[in-house]
């Protein structure tokens, strides 16, 4: 995988529709050209943002070593085997997912539960990673569809997540983000693998620097997190936690009508098994994700404990089919979700990539709750917290 500035995407991949957005970044279909049979890819583009050196004035952060020298392409820095210069703080931000992908490649893949990365390409309209193509849908869209689903379904879930963190954090990286927009099935084959993705925001922990805050959305953030502590691969299985504790319950352990009042509750780590939805789950699934749900994170369990726990081996799930009540309720929680992600991204890149100045008739417009505009709050004092002092002005107004 040498980076060649000469290479060009275009040469090697027929790129197709679009398979999904985020803040950051458009990733379509790809199919490869030089092959008899037909081997289709994602193609993730990470655009810059602002122009293409440095917008935001004098090169401010360094990661990596390097004795300062002339600016280099941000793909040949990385997947090249030269040293990584300085970058300007939007760099640093789109060159974090490579610096983790390109350890997963050298240190964890092929492995069944990590997205696999296969190639990088620079050209002017961004880093384009060349990545396994996940075509068999999100993890809850998955969930919902299905006629069954039981506790043997969810621990199924947690076993695959389990072992993708577990082969993550064995070589010090830190997922970061991980929630189930993060999880996708490979194909669309009942026993198809879930692969954890989405590597923007995690960190190596040899990088870990100054790309560092807030990240993620709310409500799988753990409390060390929100309260700026260290954040370790502890953090990581507390979203699991989270994860876990929606898939058998249908809604999230942690609700409050704003988002200062549900960090309140995270960070006390207050939450509660309603007996109404819970009094069909076993004991044992509860007391996992009470154990994955503790504020100190030295008492939650480790990926390779997970993997041993009797509940999630599925030795100990119940089998019976979940109440009704619990997927219907599965079913609303991420139809409002996929809602409300659409939203923000979209309202996210508008703002980032086209520095509108409207920023609020946009956030109008989107009818978005006190929660979300918090969460776009935070992300704007990231990215001011590195320079951009004009957004937050704009955002403040
Ligand atoms: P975020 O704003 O959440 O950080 P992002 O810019 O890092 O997002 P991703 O979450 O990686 O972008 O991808 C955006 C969407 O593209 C995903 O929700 C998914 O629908 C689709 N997608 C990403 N990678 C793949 C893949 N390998 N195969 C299929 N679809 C993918």
């Amino acid at each position: 995988m040498k980076h060649d500035e000469t290479r060009r995407l275009s040469d090697e991949y027929e790129v197709s529709n679009i398979l999904g957005r985020g803040g950051f970044s458009v990733v379509r279909k790809g199919t490869k050209k030089s092959s008899s049979e037909k081997i289709h890819v994602a193609i993730k583009t990470l655009r810059r943002v602002g122009t293409s050196s440095n917008p935001f004035g004098t090169p401010r952060t360094k990661v990596g070593g390097g004795d300062g020298g002339g600016e280099k392409s941000i793909a040949a820095s990385i997947m090249g085997f030269t040293t990584l210069r300085q970058v300007s703080v939007s760099d640093a931000l789109l060159t974090n997912e490579i610096l983790v992908m390109r350890k997963i490649v050298e240190n964890v893949s092929p492995h069944p539960n990590v997205i696999d990365l296969y190639d990088v390409y620079e050209d002017s309209n961004g880093v384009h990673l060349v990545l396994e193509l996940c075509s068999g849908g999100e993890l809850f869209d998955r969930i919902v569809a299905q006629d069954r689903y039981s506790e043997t379904e969810a621990a199924a879930v947690v076993r695959q997540i389990a072992a993708g963190l577990e082969a993550i954090h064995k070589v010090n990286i830190i997922h970061r983000d991980l929630k189930p927009e993060n999880c996708l099935f490979l194909d669309v084959r009942k026993d198809s693998p879930l692969k954890i993705m989405d590597f923007g925001l995690s960190s190596v922990e040899e990088f870990t620097d100054p790309v560092v805050g807030l990240f993620g959305s709310i409500d799988y953030v753990s409390p060390e997190a929100l309260s700026q502590g260290k954040i370790t691969t502890k953090s990581d299985m507390w979203s699991l936690g989270v994860i876990l504790y929606i898939l058998l319950s249908g809604y999230p352990p942690f609700i409050a009508q704003t988002n200062r009042q549900k960090q309140q509750m995270i960070m006390n780590g207050n939450f509660s098994f309603y007996e109404k939805t819970w009094k069909g789950i076993t004991q044992a699934a509860k007391q996992l994700i009470s154990s994955l749900l503790s504020v100190d994170p030295s008492r939650r369990p480790s990926a390779q404990e997970l993997l041993n726990h009797p509940w999630v081996r599925g030795d100990i799930a119940k089998d019976d089919q979940m109440d009704p009540e619990i997927v219907s309720r599965l079913q609303t929680f991420n139809a409002r979700r996929k809602l409300r992600v659409a939203a923000i991204a979209s309202v996210w890149s508008t703002t980032m990539f086209l520095r509108t100045k409207k920023l609020k008739s946009l956030i109008g417009s989107y009818d978005l709750k006190e929660e979300e505009i918090e969460n776009l709050r935070i992300h704007f004092k990231k990215i001011c917290a590195n320079g951009d002092n004009a957004t937050l002005s704009e955002f403040e107004e």
